[in-house]
């Protein structure tokens, strides 16, 4: 069964393999096994369930509360020319109605559905189903069943019904939550049994991630815009206020942005979301309102203007970006500012101990901000995950570092905390080495010797070296309640000048590297954006749903020139080819044209096992051996091929006048059958062969139907 999925994924997706644990998790599901599969957002869930789907006989039910996806996959399913629906609270009765009526007639395999409507209401589906023997369920979402998780869903205890009244029928959740608790939950409320569990990394390779300081932030956004010149992006920032600024900017800028929030109205909101979908509108600059619900897989970057609370929300946000798999940016910029306000917004009422699991949370998203080793390698450790410490794609592992003297500023901290008796914390030691006023700092301590001789560095460079000191255990912190700096064996050695005290400082950083990219040509790409545009509006479909940015990275980089070049594209299976494949070839024709260009298609790696059972791919096949001398028997043998088949392969071949008909009829035995189609008409074969003398075959008829034909014309 597994090569019948491997089938599909190539001719219904046009995708050439399966990715990470896909395969694994499509296996066991078609042996009937209930399964959680936890991948990271954009890791390629769907086709875990849709290959399933399409593999087994009947009706898949898919549990989604996204409503607002539900479309978008039953229209990309569509054009795959697979047969899906959703159902919903957003249609009417009689919307509602027909659908069923089709899951009855059987023109259903795949049907999207929200938990309320399967299970609630006075007209539950679920009970319905039961006629129809579904074969698989797939829960989308899976965290909203835990209190656990970020998003929990009171309506989705409910689907713990499922199973009990589907005994036989295998269930597979989904999520791209990975916690332990969340994913116990999962399991035992949806009462899954015997589970395959299925983990995927984590890591997101396509995407680089870079910190900078919040220094000019908005110019400095600005230079990063202009590197992605006609990409698309989001601009997250922490208040209502600061995005409409930042909208409003950047317009005056001349840049396609639209804000997102949810002070906007509901109207004008979804306008916003659908130009940006729609690829019409560049940039969104948006609060984290903006998110849930978009599928957008042509993301190019994520940037955050301010501090996220925690870096669950961070990697999700992030995580929007390059779910087509192509390379993309996150960055991000921070403030010790940010941390400070932060701080107020997370304390909960009444509530110390959840206050406290958002205060570890907020320093743990502070401490990846000022790591000095590879960011992806905190990242992941943060998601239990042990990773190399190096990654190639992080701004720490693209920077180089000189060593450079800090021993006076490290003498002065030292001595600062020396002078308070290693009784106060770091603030109140850098308030006091900066020589503030305030009435926090005790008169006896304004009278000290050290009180003011850090004036020299900002507030926040203090910070960030007072990290470094406790990092390199020159300092320690003492007490859990109010944390005080205290002296250690290493920090005397300092003091005393016994030792230097160095750190790193960024000296150059590399960009990205793009290698194994081929070079693609821009102003192709771009004309075939265009084309692909127009032909979303035609279909009323987002653009990225017709084909991913991707897809036409390859078309652009490999020009292909006919429709069998195209089933080697990441993306084109049959029917894409078949609805969109002339679109396409068109315009990579008149380009290549008008710039001498050859198309490059031999440089694509691999073969190409979409290919092979495309009819016209086969007719080739045997008049290519039909050319090289051999007979229609021999063509038979090789191909391991009917006869008659290969006939009606070379039949198409007579009928416009490529091959000479004598080659395989003589004049004579023509004309009786000519005279027999005159008498009988063409049908049906089998007539034609009961009236003619045994001698002659159905390949000849055929032949001679199509030479007809070929003359009608
Ligand atoms: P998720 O639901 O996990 O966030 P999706 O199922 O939406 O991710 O998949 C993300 C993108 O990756 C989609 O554009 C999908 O078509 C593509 N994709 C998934 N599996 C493969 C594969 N095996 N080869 C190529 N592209 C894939
Ligand atoms: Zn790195």
């Amino acid at each position: 069964m597994i090569e019948k999925a491997k089938q599909i994924l190539q001719q219904s997706f046009g995708y050439t393999s399966f990715r990470d644990r896909q395969e694994e998790i499509i296996k066991a599901v078609l042996e009937g096994r209930d399964c959680l599969a936890i991948m990271p957002t954009g890791g390629g869930k769907s086709l875990c369930y849709q290959i399933p789907a399409l593999v087994f006989d009947g009706l898949s039910i898919i549990i989604s509360p996204l409503i607002a996806l539900m479309k978008d996959q039953v229209d990309a399913l569509r054009l795959n020319g697979i047969e899906a629906a959703f159902i919903n609270s957003t249609q009417s009765t009689a919307e509602q109605a027909q659908i069923l009526r089709d899951v009855k007639a059987g023109k259903i395999k795949l049907l999207y559905c929200a938990p309320e409507r399967l299970i609630g209401g006075n007209n539950p589906l679920l009970q319905w189903i039961k006629e129809f023997n579904p074969c698989l369920f797939a829960i989308d979402e899976a965290h909203c069943i835990s209190q656990w998780g970020h998003d929990f869903r009171p309506e989705y205890l409910e689907l713990g019904q499922i199973a009990t009244e589907f005994p036989k029928v295998p269930i597979i959740a989904l999520t791209a939550t990975a916690d332990k608790l969340t994913r116990q939950d999962i399991l035992s409320k949806l009462g899954l049994r015997n589970p395959g569990v299925f983990i995927s990394s984590f890591n997101r390779k396509n995407i680089s991630y870079t910190v900078e300081p919040k220094l000019q932030s908005f110019g400095r956004l600005m230079d990063f815009l202009r590197e992605h010149d006609n990409d698309s992006g989001i601009v997250y920032c922490l208040s209502r206020k600061s995005v409409e600024d930042v909208a409003e900017r950047l317009r005056e800028e001349g840049i396609n942005a639209l804000p997102y929030h949810a002070g906007l109205d509901q109207q004008t909101r979804q306008k916003n979301q659908e130009l940006f979908q729609n690829d019409q509108v560049q940039i969104m600059v948006a609060t984290i309102a903006f998110g849930m619900g978009i599928d957008k897989s042509n993301v190019r970057f994520v940037v955050h203007m301010d501090l996220p609370k925690n870096l669950e929300s961070y990697y999700q946000e992030t995580g929007r970006a390059g779910r087509d798999g192509l390379p993309s940016e996150a960055l991000l910029f921070f403030s010790f500012g940010d941390v400070q306000k932060l701080q107020r917004f997370i304390q909960v009422d009444g509530n110390s101990k959840q206050t406290k699991i958002l205060e570890k949370k907020l320093k743990q998203m502070v401490d990846y901000c000022q790591v000095d080793y590879c960011r992806r390698q905190y990242l992941m450790n943060y998601f239990d995950e042990v990773f190399p410490d190096y990654c190639g794609s992080c701004d720490v592992c693209l920077s180089k570092f000189d060593l450079e003297d800090a021993t006076e500023n490290a003498q002065k901290a030292l001595s600062a905390v020396a002078r308070l008796e290693q009784n106060y914390g770091i603030n109140y030691v850098i308030d006091f080495l900066k020589g503030s006023k305030s009435k926090k700092i005790l008169e006896r301590h304004k009278t000290l010797k050290t009180y003011g001789i850090g004036d020299h560095m900002t507030k926040e460079s203090w910070q960030l070296f007072f990290k470094q000191l406790l990092r390199d255990e020159l300092l320690v912190q003492n007490g859990i309640e109010m944390p005080v700096l205290a002296l250690t064996d290493k920090s005397w050695e300092v003091l005393k000048g016994l030792k230097p005290y160095q750190i790193k400082r960024v000296k150059s950083r590399a960009s990205v590297s793009k290698t194994g990219v081929e070079p693609m040509d821009q102003s192709l790409f771009e004309q075939l954006r265009i084309v692909r545009r127009k032909l979303a509006e035609r279909d009323q479909v987002p653009p990225y749903v017709v084909l991913s940015d991707a897809s036409l990275q390859e078309l652009a980089t490999y020009r292909p020139h006919s429709e069998d070049d195209l089933l080697r594209i990441s993306g084109f299976g049959n029917i894409k080819v078949e609805r969109y494949g002339k679109d396409f070839l068109e315009v990579i024709r008149l380009y290549c044209q008008e710039h001498k260009l050859k198309s490059r298609i031999h440089y694509k790696q691999g073969s190409n096992p979409k290919k092979a059972t495309r009819s016209t791919e086969t007719k080739e096949k045997s008049f290519e051996l039909y050319q090289q001398g051999k007979s229609v028997e021999e063509i038979a043998e090789i191909r391991s091929l009917a006869i008659t088949t290969v006939m009606s392969h070379l039949a198409s071949y007579v009928s416009r006048g490529i091959i000479p008909i004598e080659s395989f009829v003589d004049p004579n035995t023509q004309a009786i059958i000519m005279k027999a189609i005159g008498q009988f008409g063409t049908a049906s074969l089998k007539i034609l062969k009961e009236n003619l003398p045994d001698t002659i075959s159905y390949g000849e008829i055929r032949m001679v139907i199509a030479k007809s034909e070929s003359i009608k014309v």
